[in-house]
């Protein structure tokens, strides 16, 4: 049996991370066995579902890197096919046109009620013979069997019974003809052939009815397994009052996909104590067996390390790719600057996303507009002022303009001042960068060029001079 697994988001709004949990073990589990990972938007609800909202689906997915290889299948293009089973339905005898007026099966439920039971449909037009009524659309009900018991034998939380007589006619098709939520997950997943549902326990309660219209429509039934939520740190279901929710909003505070990836699949699997997971590992070691019962609650700063993790140990061409959006997003021209890779190499110990890196990174490609206070005040005195126009002469000689070379240079200078190199990198780290913190001064130097650094110790020296003038 070829595996097929399905990812069905709705698309009402933004692409929840507990969705791209979902879709990432249904992906993982088809490139494990080799199968099929089929993208179906079920955008039935049209009031809800926009344009903009299919295409962030799209987007979050490609940048997740979870692709499909079949669809997308779009239900509002299926309208025909759902019609086409409704009406088998009907002649079958597995689904019967209902006349009840919304006033009746409000009756019905205060009948049920008042007597304890659930507010349920009554049953009352499954045995309808003679002609129906005039000038009412019927809504079409499935033929729920009435006694018996379904049993989800789901992977996670094993048999889950559910009596039949607790569930009542599900209404298929709307008076207008369309068919509902329900339905449309059946008909889909019995025409795709999905065997493999992995999807939110906030959908268990729908598997019983969904089990037995496949088994009226004879169709194979495939295997369920019902992850538990995402939960905040407060144990309540997530939402946005505890932060990024959304697969775009960690990209824009400069995660990678690797560490989003990675922190996800930790959330409801396990591993031994396994932490770390290349994409190729999470395929290799993916089992639905090894799915947790419990739900997992977000860890900001596990997040964070992991990004920090990835960001050390990706390529730096390939996080330099990743970054641009966020220097362009900072508004930083890196076209007539240092490689962007190289720059990731020299800050990459330091930087914990990507976002932190674009501001760290400012002074490779701009130049600082100002000296901070405190650095200015320690370092950039008058008697820095010899010791950069030292530094200013021996670097403009430098020759290859290497990394070895200038710090060659630099420790030249502290020798022949007698000073401690500090004493004269943390000055010159001032004057090319405003500030006191930047990676080691030959690669700070290094990278941002011998005429930059020309540029800005002139500029420092001006500035000395210009603070010392009364
Ligand atoms: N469209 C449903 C959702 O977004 C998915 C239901 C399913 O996985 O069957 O929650």
């Amino acid at each position: 049996m070829t595996v097929r697994t399905r990812f069905p988001p709705s698309p009402t709004g933004m692409l929840h991370i507990g969705s791209a949990r979902t879709a990432l073990f249904n992906w993982l589990y088809a490139r494990k066995l080799g199968g099929t990972f089929i993208l179906r938007i079920e955008d039935t609800d049209l009031e809800r579902s926009t344009e903009d909202a299919v295409q962030i689906i799209f987007e979050g997915m490609a940048w997740l890197g979870l692709d499909y290889d079949e669809g997308p299948y779009y239900q509002t293009r299926r309208f025909d096919r759902y019609r086409e089973v409704i009406g088998q339905m009907l002649a079958a005898g597995t689904a019967y046109h209902c006349y009840c007026s919304r006033e009746e099966i409000e009756a019905m439920r205060t009948t049920a009620m008042a007597r304890g039971d659930k507010p349920r449909y009554d049953g009352r037009c499954r045995q309808r013979s003679g002609p129906p009524p005039a000038g009412i659309a019927p809504v079409v009900r499935f033929r729920n069997p009435t006694d018996g018991e379904v049993v989800v034998e789901d992977r996670i939380h094993g048999m889950v019974r559910f009596a039949n007589r607790e569930l009542d006619d599900l209404i298929i098709a709307r008076s207008d003809g369309s068919p509902t939520y329900n339905f449309t997950v059946v008909v889909d997943d019995m025409d795709m052939a999905i065997t493999h549902v992995i999807r939110g326990d906030d959908h268990l309660n729908n598997t019983p009815r969904q089990l037995n219209i496949l088994a009226a429509l004879g169709a194979p039934l495939p295997v369920y397994a019902h992850v538990p939520m995402i939960l905040g740190p407060d144990g309540k279901k997530l939402s946005k009052r505890h932060g990024a929710v959304s697969v775009m909003q960690y990209r824009d505070e400069g995660f990678l996909p690797e560490a989003l990836l990675n922190y996800l699949v930790r959330m409801g699997w396990a591993h031994g104590d396994d932490e770390i997971f290349s994409i190729a590992e999470m395929i290799d070691k993916f089992d639905i067996a090894a799915l947790n019962k419990s739900a997992a609650a977000v860890n900001p700063d596990k997040l964070l390390w992991l990004n920090q993790h990835y960001i050390k140990t990706l390529a730096p061409d390939s996080v330099g790719q990743r970054l641009r959006r966020h220097l362009a997003d900072a508004g930083v021209d890196w076209s007539a600057g240092p490689p962007i890779a190289a720059v990731v190499e020299a800050l990459r110990e330091r930087a914990r996303t990507l976002v932190e890196m674009a501001d760290a990174c400012r002074y490779f490609y701009v130049e600082p507009r100002a000296y901070e206070d405190k650095a200015a005040r320690a370092h950039l005195g008058s008697d820095s002022a010899p010791v950069l126009a030292d530094l200013r002469e021996r670097l403009a000689a430098v020759e290859p303009w290497t990394r070895e070379a200038i710090h060659a240079a630099v420790a030249a200078v502290a020798a022949q001042r007698d000073l401690k190199l500090g004493k004269v990198a943390q000055p010159l780290r001032v004057a090319l960068t405003g500030g006191t913190v930047s990676p080691p001064i030959d690669v700070t130097c290094a990278l941002i060029g011998r005429e930059g650094v020309s540029g800005r110790l002139d500029r420092a020296l001006v500035y000395i001079r210009n603070s010392l003038k009364p």
